[in-house]
Order: structure tokens, then sequence, then C-alpha cells
């Protein structure tokens, strides 16, 4: 395969035959590699800080070479980071790549597609997609278009328009991006030693980045207190892992009705492997009705349902199951009301056990 479609799609499984002629050693020692390994570095630092990556012009052979081996040093570092929310930031950054080049270059697609293991045919513009792969990738979209309900199935297959395979087959990027990560982190401790100072450094970024943003203290709201669908969507968020746009709406728009700054909602988002201070501040503004004159209302239990965002069946949770609960809203003030009749009696418990 040619280094410049490996420079372009470095994750294609002809990699590793280039890469089984170089050693961990000379990739991380020898001089010949200096420049991949910086380059490696400044990529990971770059989804962590959001600066602008000086890349090198594609044309040359040199530069080609430089670019696709940055990426797998951008992968060793991301081993030995073992950050879950740092390794899905780059991705979100690769995978932003992959479609821009796949929108630019559509006579990729069908390479791309084959390597993920995706069921297809071509059909000109179009293409018939084998609907487990479509259902697998589509998860992640709100859009109603990604409901399989909405899509003409004939025999297992349905027809999906070029822009919109070129998503799933983002998604599905991400997905092996991120569980190839994870597979190798024991061998995150044998890296350590060629890249401590540059860990280090990554470290304390994210540290900041996160501090920036985060806190634990939602002020006089009362966490314990959240209905397990919020709790799950925040647990989701701070896991690093992307949410629906529904689900962002949906807590959004929960927090602020329980009285939340939006400076508050925002620490929250902070740790979105996509998160970017300007546009979440666009939408909270949006949703609490500061731009947009309108304050969205918090969904009740059964839109979150129809939505797939209420988990009272996996939290086996009291209050969610009483056939009158129909709204997170409700829920907290219940919960927010017991829990604060409980606590002078446990003080005044341990008032007296002393
Ligand atoms: S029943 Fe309502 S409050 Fe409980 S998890 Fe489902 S949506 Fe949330």
């Amino acid at each position: 395969m040619a280094l410049l479609t490996l420079a372009r799609y470095p994750f294609l499984p002809e990699a590793k035959e280039y890469l089984s002629k170089l050693s961990v050693d000379e990739l991380f020692n020898s001089e010949d590699y200096a420049q991949a390994r910086e380059l490696g570095f400044i990529r990971v630092r770059a989804s962590i800080t959001g600066e602008k990556v000086p890349m090198p012009s594609i044309a040359r052979e040199s530069a080609q070479r430089t670019l696709f081996l940055s990426f797998f040093v951008a992968k060793l570092i991301l081993i030995a980071l073992g950050d879950p929310i740092v390794t899905r930031r780059f991705a979100n950054v690769e995978r932003d790549k992959l479609v821009r080049n796949l929108e630019e270059m559509p006579e990729d697609i069908d390479m791309i597609a084959t390597a993920f293991e995706f069921r297809f045919s071509k059909q000109g513009d179009r293409y018939n997609l084998y609907f487990i792969d479509f259902i697998r990738y589509s998860k992640n979209f709100s859009d109603e278009k990604f409901r399989l309900i909405n899509r003409e199935l004939k025999q297992g297959w349905l027809p999906v328009e070029q822009h919109d395979f070129i998503l799933l087959i983002r998604e599905a990027f991400v997905e092996r991006f991120v569980e190839d990560i994870d597979a190798q982190k024991h061998k995150g401790k044998l890296l350590e030693k060629y890249i401590r100072k540059e860990l280090e450094e990554l470290r304390t970024l994210k540290d900041e980045f996160v501090s920036k943003y985060s806190s634990a203290d939602l002020g006089a709201v009362s966490v314990d207190a959240f209905p397990p669908c919020m709790k799950t969507i925040i647990a989701k968020i701070q896991q690093g892992l992307n949410v629906s746009h529904e689900a962002r709406f949906s807590l959004v728009a929960f927090l602020h009705k329980i009285g939340m700054s939006n400076d508050e909602i925002m620490k929250i988002f902070a740790t979105v492997p996509d998160f970017r201070k300007d546009l979440t501040e666009y939408q909270i503004k949006h949703i609490t009705g500061e731009i947009s004159g309108k304050e969205y209302s918090v969904p009740k239990c059964a839109t979150m349902r129809a939505h797939g965002l209420c988990v009272k069946d996996i939290a086996k949770d009291k209050l969610c199951e009483k056939s009158w609960m129909t709204h997170p809203l409700l829920y907290y003030k219940i919960k927010k009301e017991s829990k604060t009749k409980e606590l002078p009696s446990k003080q005044n418990k341990s008032a007296e056990s002393q």
C-alpha cells in the first residue's frame, strides 16, 4: 500500500506490515524518527488544549512517513497515559479528519468501509448496508433518519446516502480506536520509560483543563437526589463518553431547572470528549433561554424512555417504579425533601451518641 494512503489513513490494517520492521526502541530513540516523535506528542497535546497542529505538506515522501509514524507515536503515548478522556478527545480529532478526507475523496470510502468490516454494496452514489452494521454504528446519532424504524429495509439491507455512510464509518473508527488503546493498556508501564517527561506534561495539562471547568461542588444542589437517568448521563460524561444530543439537552434543562447557573453546568460538560467551550456555552444558553428567549422544559419520564434515557429497569429504584413517577423533576423534589427530613434526625442521633 502507498505510503501516502497510510499517511491519510494510518489505522488501516496494512500499517501493521510497515510497522513490523520497526521496534519501539528505534521509534523512541533513533534520530531518524525525531520529527515523528515530536509531531505525535503535539497531536496528543492538541487534543487536550485544542491548539492547531502544524502538519507537514503531505506531498513529500518524508512528510508522509512522519505523518504516518506520528499517529503511532500518539497511540503509544495514549496507551501509556491510560486516560479515557484524552483517548476519546484524540479519537474525535482523528474522526473529524477521516470525515473530511472521505468527503473530499469518496473513492476511498469502499477501502475504509471494508477495513472496518462493513457489509455493504454500492449503487451509484448510494450504498446498501446490512442492518446490523447500521444499528451498531448509528446508536450515537439522535437524528430521526438514523432510526431503523424510519428506514426502508429489504431482506436485511437498507439504502444509505454517501454522507450518512461516512458518518457511520466515522463511528466505527472511534469505537475501534478506543477499544484498541484499551486492549493494549497493559503495555503502558513498559512504554513509560521512553516518554516520562511527555506523560508528566500531558497529565498536568489534562488536570489543568479539567479543573478549569470541573467542580464537584454544585452549590445548593443536592446531587444525591438526582434521578438515576440524570446520574447516568453525568457518569457517562465524567467517564469521557460521548452522549447523545437528547441526553445533553435533558441534562442541561434539568440542571437549569433545579437552580444551577450556566457556569456550573459548563463545569459538568468539561470532560465530554468533544468539549468546546464556545459551542457548549452557546448550547446551554440556547436551552436555558438566554439566547433563544424560550426556556426549554425538562423532558418527562415517557419522553426520556422514548429516547432510551430512562434507566429505571437497570437502576431498580423504588421511586422510579412508582406508577405516579412521571417526571425527573418530581423525583428530584421528593428525594430532596426526604433527604432534608432525614438530616435532622441523623444529626440528632449522632449528637445523642456523643
Ligand atoms: S423513571 Fe423517570 S426519573 Fe426514573 S430514571 Fe426513568 S426517566 Fe428518570
